[in-house]
């Protein structure tokens, strides 16, 4: 498609739809003109005073609502051409001038009378909403007031002009015509607006109900100008029925319906609105239904605000209930998670509280006891295992008065069931705290009696030789250091013995290297014997060295265990065919004694019986080599 067709095709589009346009926009206004003529005549029948002013301005009411839906440039000029339709209909005899100055003027004023109630209310929120809320509303009724005074001033002003209208006239003309408008617009206006917005929210009766309040206001209106009974105020409690039960639309008909009998009837002199003077009988029935109306759109609004209130409230509960429920599941959740992890953790678990009694235990924990969880609840530590009760309430005072928790307590000791087996529980202690208070200390028990007796297996281990299964010199270190210094306190002799096999090489070359190690677990064996006396120890020097060490023992008694040693070894006879000393393995020995001081070292007297040893070898082996050291 060229670029010049594209533009035609824009043009002819931009036509048709302003064509379009246009035919909807004369439509409009006809039709406003044609409704706005009407109902100004449907009012003038109901006309009671001079200049055709009637008790309710149809027109008024319709003209607002028309404002509300079309805006000002869809509804000014058909009011404009009713309004001239009506004038020239009524008014033949005036100048053609008069009409046109009477037509711009009521116009103006029909247009303005609108415009000031809607803009009134726009201020303040959405027209949609106007009868939804009491504070609307309000200024709805002022503005009902305040549109028609300037609709009725420029009219009646306008009409006095022309038709020269006496003072007395223009002020019943301005009241009058100010009042049908704001009855119109009280009447109407709501019944317009509220029949496009009709909310549900509001209804709750069916149509039997609506019939039985139909008939009842049709009843009353009987009584009331048929039987002309002052009965015009029972209207309300049927309003107000009608404004809870069947909504706003409903009960803005009913008044409508009230209004459409009344004011016919009372046009033609008769019921309770009626008195000598018409003006007065037109006032009387106006108030009646401004009162009716006035009710029925303020009742109306708070009850629509109720509700509102009442559903958001009813909202709030279901959310918050919801909540609640939601809450409540994950609390019983995590409550039953933490349950499950109470009763099948593999470790005694429980609490107790300030007064030192259990409020919650385990399994586990029960079986260390002995008793079962019911059995713990609610007693206090020293009812449910006294023995225990030295040791564990101190640190449970602890916990509470410090708010530290106490980790890692070992607690050894034998049960009634294994007497014989030490049994070895680490123990935990920690404070639970709530609304700031230490109200609790929770506690955890496992046993490592296992792990107790590896470790201390593992701890002997590491201090024994594996072959001969005797000490070894880490274990040496350990024990002669006290030894030492118990006899350097003591003031009592200490005494060494270290000793080496004699040709144990040639030994080895013989015999092969395991009968070397059997050989030295023959001979350790034999040291076993000797050295009876409590710190005495015998030890695996290193290869084939052993030292025995001899606290509390002197020269003599040294040289007396060395003697049984030689001898023990002598009677033993295991043969050593490569030894130049003799046919069976001998010892060379070193024998130190000493009285620890506080100059002496553990590690001088290792090294004078080293040399003592060797001066043995030296000499011919198979023999031993006493020193004494003086302090
Ligand atoms: P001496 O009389 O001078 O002490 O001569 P020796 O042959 O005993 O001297 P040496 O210290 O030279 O040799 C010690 C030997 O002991 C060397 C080593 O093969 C042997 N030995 C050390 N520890 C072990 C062991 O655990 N088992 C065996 N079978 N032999 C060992
Ligand atoms: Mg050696
Ligand atoms: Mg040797």
């Amino acid at each position: 498609m060229s670029h010049l067709s594209f533009l035609r095709a824009i043009k002819r589009s931009d036509n048709r739809s302003f064509l379009k346009t246009s035919v909807k926009w004369i439509v409009l206004n006809l039709t406003i003109a044609i409704i706005y003529h009407m109902s100004a005549k449907l009012s003038v029948d109901f006309a009671t005073l001079p200049n055709k002013i009637s008790a309710v301005w149809l027109p008024s009411g319709l003209t607002t609502a028309w404002l509300a839906w079309f805006g000002i440039g869809r509804t000014v000029p058909g009011i404009f051409l009713g309004v001239m339709v009506g004038l020239v209909m009524d008014l033949p005899s005036l100048s053609g001038l008069s009409l046109l100055f009477l037509g711009v003027m009521i116009t103006l004023g029909d247009s303005l009378q609108p415009i000031v109630i809607i803009s009134a209310i726009r201020r303040i929120g959405p027209l949609s909403s106007l009868f939804n809320h009491v504070h609307s509303v309000t200024i709805f009724i002022l503005m009902t007031l305040v549109g028609p005074a300037l609709s009725a001033t420029l009219g009646v002003t306008a009409l006095a002009i022309v038709q020269t209208s006496t003072r007395e006239q223009y002020g019943i003309s301005w009241i009058t015509w100010c009042l049908a408008s704001t009855l119109a617009n009280l009447l109407f206006t709501p019944l317009l607006l509220l029949w496009r917005q009709r909310s549900p929210l509001n209804v709750k009766s069916n149509w039997i109900e609506r019939g039985i309040l139909i008939g009842l206001i049709l009843g009353l209106s009987g009584l009331m100008f048929g039987l002309n009974s002052p009965v015009e105020y029972m209207f309300l409690p049927l309003l107000i029925w009608s404004a809870f039960r069947s909504g706003s639309f409903f009960t803005t008909s009913l008044i409508a319906l009230i209004s459409m009998i009344a004011i016919p009837m009372t046009a033609k002199g008769i019921g309770p609105f009626t008195t000598r003077s018409v003006n007065e009988s037109l006032l009387l029935l106006q108030s009646f239904i401004a009162i009716c109306s006035v009710t029925n759109i303020l009742l109306i609004a708070a009850i629509h605000e109720r509700k509102v209130a009442e559903l958001a409230l009813e909202r709030t509960m279901a959310s918050l209930e919801q909540q609640v429920e939601i809450r409540t599941s994950e609390l019983q959740e995590s409550k039953s998670i933490l349950d499950s992890f109470f009763a099948s953790a593999p470790l005694g678990l429980g609490i107790i509280n300030d007064d030192l009694q259990y409020v919650q235990v385990n399994h586990r924990l029960a079986d260390f006891d002995g008793r079962s969880i019911v059995d713990h609840l609610g007693q206090t530590i020293q009812q449910v295992s006294p023995d225990w009760a030295a040791s564990l309430i101190p640190m449970y005072e602890q916990v509470l008065l410090t708010g530290q928790p106490i980790l890692n307590q070992e607690e050894t000791r034998t049960t009634l069931d294994q007497p014989e087996l030490p049994r070895t529980w680490l123990m935990s202690y920690f404070p639970i705290v709530t609304h700031d208070l230490i109200s609790k200390v929770g506690f955890i028990v496992m046993e490592i009696s296992d792990r107790k007796r590896l470790e201390q297996q593992l701890k002997r281990q590491a201090r024994q030789d594996p072959l001969t299964s005797l000490s070894n010199r880490l274990h040496f270190k350990e024990v002669s250091e006290s030894e030492w210094r118990r006899c350097q306190r003591s003031g009592q002799p200490f005494s060494i013995i270290l000793m080496d096999i004699d040709y144990f090489k040639r030994y080895n070359d013989t015999y092969g290297h395991l009968a070397g190690d059997a050989c030295l677990v023959q001979v350790a064996s034999l040291l076993k014997t000797v050295g009876a006396r409590s710190g005495d120890l015998v030890v695996r020097f290193g290869g084939e060295e052993f030292l025995v060490m001899l606290p509390g023992t002197d020269a003599i008694g040294a040289q007396h265990v060395a003697d049984v040693i030689r001898q023990r070894l002598k009677d033993a006879q295991i043969p050593h065919s490569g030894s130049e000393v003799g046919a069976d393995v001998t010892l060379s020995m070193g024998v130190v004694i000493c009285v620890p001081d506080g100059t002496l070292q553990m590690d001088e007297v290792i090294q004078k019986a080293d040399e003592a040893l060797y001066e043995s070898k030296r000499l011919g082996r198979d023999r031993m080599t006493i020193v004494t050291i003086e302090s």
